[in-house]
C-alpha cells in the first residue's frame, strides 16, 4: 500500500454579491448582513468572527482523514489529536475545541505553567490526554504528578534531561507511576519560517545520547515501564510533503528502537506542523502547503506502520499537535476603512495655465509632456518626466521654486504616471521598468485596526491571509489600494496581497462613498491574537462567536467586548481612578483661570470619562 494522494479540493464557485462563510451544512452566512447586525446592536468594527461551525468541520475533517488512512493502510491502532493551547489560549475557543475534542476523544496539549494550570481546571475527565510539553520547574511537574495521582491521563513531555530527574524525584514523592513521554531531537529539518524548531540545533527535546541516557536512567530507577510516549516537533506550518514524511520515518525510527529497549512504548507524537493553504497555492510556498488533509493523515500512518512492520512493533496510538490546522480557519477580522489617499486623489492638471512662461522650465515641461504623451512616446516622455520632476525638487531645494511649483510637478508627474500606466496595461507583456507603477500610484486605505495587535504575523514573518472586500462585489473594484493601520508606526502595513499567479502589491478595492466599506481577513484563528501585541495602545478587537442554529439562522452565541482603554492603561501601569480625579483637578483649574467655560470643562471631563471606558479603535461612525 501506498500513501494515496487525493484529488485537489474543488476551487470555490465564482463569488456571489457578498462573500460567505460557506457553513457546513451547506449554508451560507453572508458576512456584510452580519456585521450589519453587530453594529445594529452597537458591535463595532473591528470585529474578529469566529465560526463555531467551521471549527467542528475542521476537526471532524482531520478526524476522519485519519480513519480513512487508518482503514486504508489496515494501521492496528488509533489516531488522537491534541490541541496545542498556545495556538489560540482564549477561554472561549478552548472550551469549544474541548467540546468538540470530546466528541473525536482527542486531547490537549500545554506547553508552560499558565496553560497547564488553565487546562487543569478545564478538563474535569479521566480520559482526555494532557500532553505537557515546554521548560517545566519543580512546581510544574509537580503539578503534573498530582493530576496524573487523581488519574488524570496526562503525561509529561521531557524536554532537557534534568527534567526526567525532576520528574522521578516527585514521582517517588507522591508515590505516583506517572506515564512519561520524551521529546527527541531528530536530524530530518524543515524549509520554512520555522525551521528552527527541528534539527540538531533545535532548542528543545533530547539529543539521541541523551535519550539513550534517559533509557538507561529509568531503567536504573526500576521505572522503564513509564516511557510510553516519543515526540518530536519540526516547525510549524510544514509546506512540503515530503519533508514531513522524512521526519515522520526518522521519528518511527527511534520509536521502535525505544520500544526494542523495554520501554512501555505505546504513543508516537508527531508533533505540530500541518500547515495552510494561506496563498491557495497548494505550493512549497512559505504561505501555502502542498498536500491535503487526506494526504497528510496518509504519510503519517503509512511510514508509521512500515517502520513499525519492519521491526515488527506494535502500531502506536499516533498523536498529532496540529494547532494551525484546527483552528486558523474558523476566525475572520473584519475592519472598516476609514479613509484613503494617493496621488489619484489630486485634482489632474488644468490643461496649460495662462501663466505657463512664469512657471520654472522642469514645470513647464512636464506640462507640455503630460498633454502630448501618447502610445508611441510613453517610455522617452516618462524619462523625461522623471527628470524634469527631479530638477523641479532641485530648484525648489535651491530656493528657485516655489511651493505651488513643486506641487504642480508632483501632480503632473504623477498625471503623466497614470497616463503611462493606462497604456502599459493594455500590452501584451508589461516592459520590467513599469512593473512597479501600479504599487507607486496605489491608493492608500486606511484600516480602523492594528497589524501588531490584530495580524502580528504579517507584519513580522511576512506571512500572507487572504484579504477582500466583504460587499460590493457585483461592483467593479476600479480602484487599487494598499492598506496602512491606525498605529503611528510605519510598519503598520500591508502591501502584499494574494494574486492567482503569486504576490501581488495591490488589492483590488471599490471607491468610498459616505456608506461604510468593510474589508476581511481571513484564516486568522490560529497564533494572531496571543501573538497580537498592544503597540500604541490599541487592545484585543470585540470577538464575537457566531453558528448557524437548526433553522440555518444566523446565531450570534457570543460577544467578548474587546479591551477598553481603562483596560489596555491599566496593563502599562496607569490607574485609570487616579487618572480621572488629576484631569477633574486639571479641568477645575483651567475653569478657575477662564481657559474653560463650565460647560466646556463639563465636555471635556465627559468626554475624557468616556474614552476611558470606550474602545481603543476609532468610531467608524464619526468617521465619513
Ligand atoms: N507542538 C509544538 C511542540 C510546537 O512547538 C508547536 C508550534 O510550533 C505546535 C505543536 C503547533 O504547531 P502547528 O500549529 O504548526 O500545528
Amino acid at each position: 500500500v501506498h500513501p494515496k494522494q487525493d484529488a485537489p479540493p474543488p476551487s470555490l464557485p465564482p463569488s456571489s454579491i457578498s462573500p460567505s462563510v460557506a457553513a457546513p451544512s451547506s449554508a451560507a452566512i453572508d458576512l456584510k448582513e452580519l456585521i450589519d447586525q453587530l453594529r445594529s446592536r452597537d458591535i463595532h468594527t473591528p470585529i474578529l468572527l469566529r465560526f463555531t461551525d467551521l471549527l467542528r468541520e475542521r476537526l471532524a475533517e482531520i478526524a476522519s482523514a485519519f480513519q480513512t488512512a487508518i482503514t486504508e493502510n489496515d494501521y492496528q491502532s488509533n489516531y488522537c489529536a491534541v490541541y496545542p493551547v498556545k495556538v489560540n489560549q482564549q477561554r472561549h475557543v478552548v472550551e469549544e475545541v474541548l467540546g468538540f475534542c470530546k466528541q473525536h476523544n482527542f486531547g490537549i496539549e500545554a506547553g508552560s505553567k499558565p496553560e497547564l494550570l488553565a487546562v487543569l481546571a478545564l478538563v474535569t475527565d479521566n480520559d482526555t490526554p494532557i500532553i505537557c510539553n515546554g521548560f517545566k520547574d519543580d512546581a510544574f511537574i509537580e503539578a503534573v504528578i498530582l493530576a496524573s495521582k487523581i488519574g488524570r491521563n496526562i503525561i509529561p513531555v521531557v524536554e532537557k534531561l534534568s527534567e526526567l530527574r525532576l520528574i522521578i524525584r516527585c514521582a517517588k514523592k507522591h508515590n505516583v507511576r506517572p506515564r512519561i513521554g520524551v521529546r527527541v531531537k531528530l536530524a530530518t529539518t524543515a524549509a520554512s519560517k520555522w525551521e528552527d524548531s527541528g534539527g540538531m540545533r533545535s532548542k528543545f527535546g533530547l539529543f539521541i545520547s541523551e535519550l539513550l541516557d534517559a533509557i538507561e536512567i529509568l531503567r536504573s530507577e526500576n521505572m522503564l515501564d513509564c516511557l510510553q510516549l516519543l515526540h518530536s516537533h519540526i516547525g510549524s506550518q510544514l509546506s512540503d510533503s515530503a519533508q514531513i514524511k522524512r521526519a515522520v520515518n526518522e521519528l518511527a525510527r527511534v520509536y521502535c528502537e525505544l520500544h526494542k529497549s523495554g520501554a512501555s512504548m505505546q504513543l508516537l507524537d508527531v508533533g505540530g506542523g500541518f500547515g495552510v493553504d494561506y496563498d491557495g497555492s497548494q505550493s512549497t510556498a512559505h504561505s501555502s502547503i502542498n498536500y491535503t488533509p487526506q494526504e497528510y493523515a496518509n504519510n503519517i500512518i503509512f511510514h508509521i506502520k512500515e517502520a513499525c512492520d519492519a521491526a515488527q512493533v506494535p502500531h502506536p496510538t499516533i498523536i498529532s499537535e496540529s494547532g494551525r490546522a484546527m483552528v486558523a480557519y474558523s476566525s475572520v477580522l473584519v475592519f472598516d476603512i476609514l479613509g484613503w489617499s494617493g496621488f489619484k486623489r489630486f485634482p489632474l492638471p488644468e490643461a496649460t495655465p495662462k501663466n505657463l512662461e512664469d512657471l520654472i522650465k522642469p514645470v513647464q515641461t512636464l506640462y507640455e509632456t503630460f498633454a502630448e504623451i501618447n502610445t508611441d512616446n510613453y517610455i522617452e516622455y516618462y524619462h523625461d518626466a522623471q527628470m524634469n520632476r527631479d530638477e523641479a525638487l532641485s530648484l525648489f531645494n535651491l530656493g528657485y521654486g516655489s511651493l505651488q511649483e513643486r506641487g504642480l510637478a508632483e501632480k503632473l508627474f504623477f498625471g503623466i504616471c497614470s497616463k503611462v500606466l493606462t497604456i502599459v496595461k493594455t500590452l501584451p507583456d508589461m516592459p520590467e521598468e513599469f512593473a512597479n507603477l501600479e504599487a507607486m500610484l496605489a491608493d492608500t486605505y486606511f484600516i480602523n485596526g492594528s497589524v501588531f495587535q490584530s495580524l502580528p504575523d504579517s507584519w513580522a514573518i511576512e506571512q500572507m491571509f487572504p484579504i477582500a472586500p466583504i460587499h460590493r462585489l457585483d461592483q467593479e473594484p476600479t480602484c487599487r489600494g494598499k492598506l496602512v493601520d491606525i498605529t503611528c508606526d510605519s510598519d503598520g502595513r500591508i502591501e502584499k496581497f494574494i494574486d492567482a499567479t503569486g504576490t501581488k502589491d495591490v488589492l483590488e478595492l471599490h471607491t468610498l462613498t459616505d456608506d461604510p466599506y468593510y474589508i476581511a481577513v481571513f484564516l486568522v484563528g490560529a497564533y494572531q491574537e496571543i501573538l497580537g501585541d498592544l503597540h500604541n495602545l490599541f487592545g484585543d478587537t470585540n470577538a464575537v462567536h457566531v453558528s448557524l442554529d437548526d433553522n440555518n439562522q444566523v446565531s450570534i452565541d457570543e460577544v467578548v467586548e474587546g479591551d477598553t482603554v481603562s483596560e489596555v492603561l491599566r496593563y502599562v501601569q496607569y490607574e485609570p481612578e487616579e487618572l480621572r480625579r488629576n484631569m477633574r483637578r486639571i479641568i477645575e483649574q483651567s475653569i478657575k483661570n477662564k481657559k474653560l467655560t463650565v460647560n466646556e470643562g463639563k465636555a471635556l471631563r465627559l468626554f475624557y470619562e468616556q474614552g476611558l471606558a470606550g474602545t481603543t479603535y476609532l468610531n467608524p461612525d464619526s468617521n465619513t
